[in-house]
């Protein structure tokens, strides 16, 4: 059989059967609806009175990915000016493609579409052969990568409740469906937030803008008790980075540090003024003077803080106020995977090899050309290398998906 025709069968009957749009899902009927199919093509500015209209609809055309606007519309089905814009939610994606890991250069390969070039590992702007921007790339949805997805989705969260305010009901969890999560910020006060005040929003979560002297912890202040600097009660970002610094920086061993990339003077002077350093963060004004930690190593320790304790959002998608995302409990086509909701409660033991999987029936038999081990659904698999195996149809869809295998039969 066909690979391609497999997969769309698989979607057909997980549409027919399984999918539903579940029980919150807010103004359907304001929404733009996007879809791409397994051709290649796109269709934009579809709407539906209802969730059985949507549904329906996959049924009937079974795309490759389904999208639906953050924003909410007047008239969804207009051109993009004339739609009337009347808010949107705040919508935040954290990708492990935007994340280095040290196994992307096990499972990831990208190829120049132009000259053929290949490389591993997260692709280049540019190809580094002929400069063509024409880069495609094969990553894998690694257990590990998304696992540092997660622990920025944890950090995210954390941002949205004790910083921002918003309750736990007013936060949703996804899995993407392929190497991220999705979260939504779903409440009356986000809607009318224009690009520029998400931005805002972006460059907090990131630590973009910080002036640490605001709030006594300006390397150059904290040495040399010049300017005095009220400090700011223990909240937000002068929380967080006091928490770095104790959590990450203090209780790290020399290893640690340099893997951080402190030089070895460095390393050394924080290791041996440890107790110092946990005095003078305690204080609240005016800390930091100590021998050996003079404002640049004070401030090197801070931004090293500033980006552990940040959360690696991808701000395009925030700020985009048109945004399209990927439909809730649709599948992803670069996987067969579903995008699911996680309940807040449950995010550290989520499992997207178990609760993701679409296809729990059968068997398929594939011609497998290169694939990394993985689990799925409590089974181990591989690594293969241009081996004829039958696989359970969930493993088979994913490999399928990811071009890594072929149909036999
Ligand atoms: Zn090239
Ligand atoms: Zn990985």
């Amino acid at each position: 059989m066909d690979s391609r025709a497999f997969v769309q069968n698989m979607f057909r009957e997980y549409y027919a059967k399984d999918f539903s749009l579940g029980e919150d899902f807010p103004s359907i009927e304001k929404r733009e609806f996007g879809f791409a199919s397994f051709g290649g093509w796109m269709l934009r500015h579809k709407s539906f009175k209802t969730a059985e209209e949507l549904e329906f609809f996959l049924q009937d055309s079974v795309p490759y990915g389904a999208y639906f606007s953050c924003a909410y519309y007047e008239d969804p089905e207009a051109d993009m000016n004339k739609k009337g814009w009347l808010g949107a939610d705040l919508i935040f994606d954290v990708d492990a493609d935007h994340i280095p890991t040290s196994c992307n250069k096990i499972h990831d390969e990208w190829v120049c579409g132009s000259c053929g070039f290949a490389g591993r590992g997260i692709e280049p702007e540019k190809c580094p052969s002929c400069s063509s921007e024409k880069i495609e790339v094969n990553s894998w949805p690694c257990e590990v990568c998304i696992e540092t997805a997660k622990v920025e989705i944890i950090k995210l969260v954390d941002f949205l409740v004790d910083d921002f305010g918003f309750s736990e009901k007013e936060i949703r969890l996804f899995f993407s469906g392929h190497r991220g999560y999705h979260v939504y910020v779903q409440t009356k006060s986000v809607e009318p937030l224009d690009a520029i005040a998400r931005k805002e929003i972006t460059d907090y979560i990131c630590g973009r803008g910080l002036r640490f002297s605001s709030f006594g912890l300006d390397g150059k202040v904290l040495a040399t008790k010049k300017g005095a600097f009220k400090v700011l009660a223990d909240l937000g970002w002068r929380r967080r980075i006091v928490r770095g610094i104790k959590d990450a920086i203090l209780n790290a061993d020399e290893q640690k540090l340099a893997s951080f990339g402190f030089s070895n003077a460095d390393t050394r002077a924080i290791l041996e003024n440890k107790e110092k350093i946990l005095i003078e963060l305690e204080k609240s004004d005016k800390a930091g003077l100590i021998k050996g930690i003079g404002p640049e190593r004070w401030e090197k320790i801070v931004n090293l803080s500033v980006s552990l304790q940040s959360a690696k959002i991808d701000t395009v998608v925030t700020t985009d106020v048109h945004r399209l995302i990927r439909l809730d409990n649709s599948l992803h086509g670069k996987t067969g995977f579903k995008k699911v909701e996680i309940p807040m409660s449950a995010i550290e033991d989520f499992d997207p090899f178990k609760s993701a999987v679409a296809f729990t029936k059968g068997e398929v038999t594939v011609l497998v050309s290169s694939a990394p081990a993985f689990k799925l659904d409590d089974e181990t698999f591989g690594p293969y290398k241009n081996q004829k195996i039958e696989l359970p149809t969930a493993a088979a869809v994913l490999l399928v998906c990811k071009g890594r295998a072929e149909v036999i039969g």
